[in-house]
């Protein structure tokens, strides 16, 4: 059988059987989807021999590119010994390097100035693995409405949750409460926890027709307001700092995440860091609270963790969020929560092996300039009469499309404008997905000088095409 013929059955068959994730089925079952069979580098090959450059990593978890010698290897070596234990009572080494590892990197935070460094309990010690960043969210969010119930001395109505308007934190119901994508989620109202909800920091459409830096964030005083009433009543406030990247690569001001920490601090509420997206040099830092020298109290890692190789999550603590779940079995103190293939070893020996080739070829501290050189590469862009904003955070870009710059009047929805820009560049040998009117491109961080003037050449090309 030929490559197309090939190709023609997977796909008849696909037809009869699938049900993708976040995918209109009907227009889905009219097109020919891409069946990727195999990737080397930045590249994915079709099953038709097509090649096309990983734009937007693999849904933003891939780092180091597809095939990578030294976590192809460690996967290999796990394999050789175990390919999976369970974590409910025993444990395995690839577990126990790994949180050793998470540890050390995860951040510690700044002292503002003039005040001393934090306590060491309150530094980021405990590791609790799952599997993906729904599951690491799940995780902080119980584990703060728990804290509050067990600490000495108990806080037993801490347990509500501020969070921010257009948020994405995951597809399980407790992710889905403290998010707030309407058209993901509408729906699910009913099943849902009430949280309290504020607006995000939307500097292009600023919904107080401010701008920063003169704007002081006035977008965060609802917050600050709503702790000063309500902080008896909340457990945690949940953010995924600087990028907000579901709801369209929305970027915060700086100082945002600093002064959201000042106000947990201020109310005594927990800060949960959703880093699932930002994690693991992105942003151009480790974590995106390094960019702003914030702890918080949880941390919530997955996306990147493995460089895009595996599912594997973990949710960081404090030491203090830990020491609350102490005391003998019978107290029942403990966290009653847990999934089956929780820090996997094939997992944890792929993370490993991803951290340590980040470490060893300095690749966070290149994500900046990388990221600097795709911004230039998109510059011409800049006055196209449809594209209305070019954000980004280090590697993380977003270039919203819009039917008029002047009044940055949204496109009517069944244009889908950035569906058929990311069409226009898959004919051109480039796969990204947009979000909404948002064309993403998020490469891995080992993204070369030349693809990045290349990834900027095809993006022009591909709007031009669409938007004449
Ligand atoms: C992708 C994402 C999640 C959900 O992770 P899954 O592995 O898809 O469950 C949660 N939070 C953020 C910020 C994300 O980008």
């Amino acid at each position: 059988m030929g490559p197309r013929s090939r190709l023609a059955r997977l796909r008849a068959s696909d037809r009869r059987h699938a049900w993708k994730p976040f995918t209109a089925m009907s227009a889905y079952l009219d097109s020919e989807p891409l069946v990727f069979e195999s990737a080397r580098g930045h590249y994915l090959r079709d099953a038709s021999g097509r090649r096309y450059f990983d734009g937007v990593s693999s849904i933003w978890c891939n780092l180091q590119g597809h095939r990578v010698g030294e976590i192809d290897a460690a996967i290999r070596a796990q394999m050789s010994k175990v390919a999976h234990v369970t974590m409910l009572g025993p444990t395995h080494p690839g577990a126990i390097d790994l949180a050793e590892a998470l540890v050390r990197i995860a951040p510690r935070g700044r002292a503002p100035q003039g005040k001393p460094l934090p306590p060491a309990r309150k530094r980021l010690t405990r590791v609790f693995f799952s599997d993906d960043g729904s599951t690491a969210v799940e995780v902080a969010l119980k584990m703060a409405f728990q804290f509050w119930k067990q600490r000495r001395p108990a806080r037993p109505r801490k347990e509500r949750f501020l969070c921010f308007s257009d948020a994405y934190h995951g597809d399980t119901l407790g992710a889905v409460s403290v998010g707030g994508i309407g058209r993901f989620h509408a729906v699910f109202g009913p099943l849902l926890f009430k949280s309290h909800k504020v607006p995000m920091a939307t500097c292009y459409r600023c919904p107080l027709g401010k701008r920063f830096p003169s704007c002081k964030i006035a977008c965060l005083d609802e917050a600050e307001r709503i702790l000063e009433r309500h902080a008896d009543r909340i457990a945690a406030v949940v953010l995924e700092p600087k990028v907000h990247g579901a709801a369209g690569m929305i970027i915060q001001p700086e100082g945002y995440i600093r002064r959201v920490r000042a106000m947990c601090d201020r109310h005594d509420v927990l800060l949960i860091a959703d880093e699932v997206a930002t994690g693991f040099g992105r942003t151009g830092r480790m974590f995106a609270c390094d960019l702003e020298g914030v702890r918080p109290d949880l941390l919530c890692l997955a996306k990147g963790l493995t460089g895009g190789y595996l599912p594997l999550a973990a949710t960081l603590a404090t030491e203090e969020i830990f020491e609350a779940f102490l005391g003998p079995p019978e107290s029942g103190r403990m966290f009653t929560h847990g999934h089956t293939y929780g820090g996997n070893p094939l997992g944890c020996a792929a993370a490993l092996a991803n951290l340590r080739r980040l470490r060893a070829k300095r690749i966070v501290e290149g994500v900046d300039a990388k990221g600097k050189a795709l911004e230039r590469a998109l510059a011409p862009l800049a006055s196209h009469p449809n594209v209305g904003d070019i954000r980004r955070a280090g590697l993380m870009c977003g270039i919203e499309l819009v039917s008029d710059r002047a009044t940055r009047r949204p496109f009517p929805p069944a244009e889908r404008p950035a569906h058929r820009v990311a069409d226009a560049a898959l004919r051109r040998g480039l796969w990204i997905r947009p979000l909404g009117d948002v064309v993403i491109l998020m490469p891995p961080l080992t993204v070369t000088p030349r693809e990045i003037a290349w990834l900027g050449r095809v993006v022009r090309e591909a709007v031009e095409e669409v938007l004449p």
